[in-house]
């Protein structure tokens, strides 16, 4: 499904013109609508203000999830002046602040970077030891916190400009497909930054979105997306210090094991258990949508909380959910290659390869809370498969690469692909192209794709089975 080119896309060209002009007075955009547009909406009303010009980069990465920060890095290895922006108080999107905490698939040939990240982690103290993927697929929990660390002094370490509680509102684009900036606004007020090359790293695809370019979302029929899940956790105590009760009258207690939603239990340290419950039916991409989906979450971890308690008699105090709801799937670039799930049941290669998945179609129903799944058990598996560099260039854009779970895939194949381990290895294959482009001077579809690759392998990433 795609969403046609919406007034964000006009907005930009009018702001891209004023922009130009900007430059002669003191290196300003101006960012929003003016009065020349006539919105379609009747409601809308027109707006416009002069930004500064307060960062430069050669690759401005948005999004400092696993696969943002692994974009980052890769671009600074290369020699690129890298600026990573990112909305929260900490890198790691779903693995730090949706409290995930776990690798899937293969953490071994996922390239330096991620080797960097593990290693750090270990020195720690702070993962599980290494398992094979296969014949059984295999976790590596890790410490959520101490990875926010590591991800941070990682970034730090390469040089990258980190800019943190900084959401990028909107960019600048000219016709053609080409970004020039993108409007930044933390704390110091809107601001711009000006870059050669951009990556979307963002779950939603927010730059893809914000520039007009098409998105994919959900599954075919109705747009459904992946369910999201939110994240809590508890410490075991005795029973004298056990939490007090669910509050009479608050939310609906589950009394029953089998109206409890889709919950999962696992250790997460000594004395100390973390359970993830389904939240189905919401949307990350839109705003009262995605706080439905949150307020909706606070009150199911209670109700889970509850049942344990009084139910199964666990000794449980609340320890408190992740700052943020995780999310599997939000909306999807349209690439110059669409990767769909027969391919991966192919194991497909490709010539462009640049990044390899091993888990399993781990595509939870859209619409129901339970432990289900679009397939049936019997057509999870895939073998091993490649995602070309075109899935991570975006189709109608001239310097915007994707990277982790907004890159262009069909609903089914990222519900591989998402993993994290995935997303850091497409992350460093745009952060290496990205940069490549700005020294040979060109955009990413113009790069020859097996000096990427070539790259790619020299950097640790195994593509080949
Ligand atoms: C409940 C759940 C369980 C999972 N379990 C596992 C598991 O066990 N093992 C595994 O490997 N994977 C698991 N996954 C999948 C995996 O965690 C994610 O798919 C992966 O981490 C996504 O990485 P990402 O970098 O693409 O996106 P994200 O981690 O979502 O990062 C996106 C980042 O962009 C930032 N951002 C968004 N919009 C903006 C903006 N406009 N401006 C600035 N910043 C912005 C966000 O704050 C975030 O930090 C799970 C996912 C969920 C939801």
């Amino acid at each position: 499904m795609t969403q046609p080119r919406n007034r964000f896309a006009r907005r930009n060209l009018i702001a891209a013109a004023a922009g130009a002009a900007g430059w002669l007075l003191g290196r300003r955009f101006v960012w929003g609508s003016t009065q020349a547009e006539t919105p379609a909406d009747p409601q809308a009303i027109p707006w416009s203000r002069s930004v500064p010009v307060r960062y430069q980069a050669d690759v401005a990465v948005i999004g400092g999830g696993i696969a943002g920060v692994a974009a980052a890095c890769a671009a600074a290895r290369s020699g690129a002046q890298v600026v990573l922006v990112e909305r929260f108080a900490v890198t790691g999107g779903d693995l730090t602040a949706g409290g995930v905490a776990n690798f899937c698939g293969e953490t071994t040939g996922q390239g330096e970077v991620f080797d960097e990240i593990v290693a750090d982690l270990e020195r720690f103290g702070a993962i599980a030891p290494y398992q094979h993927p296969y014949p059984k697929q295999s976790t590596r929990v890790f410490d959520h916190h101490i990875l926010a660390t590591v991800l941070q002094e990682i970034l730090l370490r390469r040089g990258v400009k980190l800019l943190l509680h900084t959401p990028l509102a909107d960019v600048v684009r000219s016709d053609d497909g080409r970004l020039t900036a993108g409007i930044l606004c933390g704390k110091s007020g809107p601001e711009a930054m000006e870059a050669r090359q951009f990556i979307d790293a963002s779950g939603e695809a927010d730059v893809v979105r914000r520039a007009g370019f098409p998105v994919m979302k959900g599954r075919p029929q109705d747009g459904l997306q992946l369910p999201m899940s939110m994240m809590f956790f508890v410490r075991h105590v005795d029973e004298q210090h056990a939490q007090a009760q669910l509050p009479e009258g608050w939310f609906e207690p589950v009394r029953a094991k089998e109206d409890l939603p889709m919950t999962s239990v696992w250790p997460n340290g000594p004395g100390s258990s973390a359970l993830k419950v389904k939240i189905p039916g919401f949307d990350s991409t839109d705003t009262e949508s995605f706080t439905a989906a949150e307020i909706r979450a606070r009150r199911r971890v209670w109700e889970v909380l509850d049942y344990y308690q009084q139910v199964e008699k666990k000794p449980w105090r609340y320890d408190g959910c992740s700052p943020q709801i995780g999310i599997r799937e939000g909306a999807r670039a349209v690439g110059r290659y669409v990767l769909s799930v027969d391919d991966l049941r192919a194991g497909r290669t490709f010539d462009d390869a640049v990044a390899r998945g091993v888990f399993y179609l781990d595509g939870h129903k859209p619409d129901d809370d339970k432990r289900t799944y679009i397939l049936s058990k019997d057509q999870l598996h895939v073998p091993p498969y490649q995602i070309p560099l075109r899935s991570l260039i975006v189709r109608d854009a001239k310097n915007l690469l994707v990277a982790g779970r907004c890159f262009s895939a069909d609903q089914l194949a990222l519900s591989s692909a998402r993993v994290s381990t995935t997303c850091a290895m497409m992350g460093q294959a745009a952060g290496i192209a990205a940069a490549m482009s700005v020294e040979e001077g060109c955009d990413p579809f113009d790069l020859d794709p097996r000096d990427v690759r070539r790259v790619v392998e020299e950097r640790g990433a195994r593509l080949e089975n």
